[in-house]
């Protein structure tokens, strides 16, 4: 196949030249609310066309990939016990979550993916609309996970609204929210 970054021959869906350039991470660390932070690993911009995969069966493939260079080479840097819980991981149309797929690349001895634990009670998509809106249509995030330590999963971060309903929602049902990471940060 081609890689789809700079169409040279390859044997992944991101050429290995491309995933030691672009893919290269640069962690940056967010502030969201209380003592919570969002951890990120690239600016939005950079890898826009990669994210934008998650809406066709592709995006399987190519959040692996980034969830590789990211979140698995960082885990081994995250000194902590926790559940990881992804934000609303129900799987869409093309048979995956990406959400899920980012969860399950933190797996570790200390860290456990726990899937269907927090989803959206609202089937509202926050793609390109404005912060009013975003406040007047949240998304009822509702949590059923462990009453535990967790760190939140999810591709994106814009204005950190949807993680603030989510450290709101875990933390009424008897859990801790720790930190959470991301792919991108759209703020860069
Ligand atoms: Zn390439």
């Amino acid at each position: 196949m081609r890689c789809l970054v700079c169409e040279a021959w390859s044997l992944s869906h991101i050429c290995k030249r491309c995933q030691s350039t672009l893919l290269r991470p640069t962690p940056k660390k967010r502030h969201i609310i209380e003592d919570f932070y969002v951890y990120s690993f690239y600016g939005y911009s950079e890898i826009e066309e990669l994210l934008l995969t998650k809406h066709s069966y592709i995006g399987a493939y190519i959040y692996r990939i980034l969830a590789k260079n990211s979140f698995e080479s960082f885990k081994a840097h995250l000194d902590l016990e926790a559940f990881v819980i992804p934000v609303d991981d129900r799987i869409k149309k093309d048979g995956y979550s990406h959400t899920a797929i980012l969860a399950k690349a933190l797996y570790s001895p200390k860290l456990t993916p726990r899937y269907n634990s927090l989803w959206a009670s609202n089937e509202v998509s926050y793609a390109g609309r404005s912060l009013e809106y975003r406040l007047a249509h949240p998304r009822g995030l509702c949590y059923t996970g462990p009453k535990a330590d967790i760190v939140l999963v999810d591709d994106i971060v814009t204005t950190g609204l949807t993680l603030k309903e989510a450290y709101y929602a875990t933390k009424a049902k008897g859990a801790s929210p720790i930190a959470a990471l991301v792919l991108a940060d759209a703020r860069d």
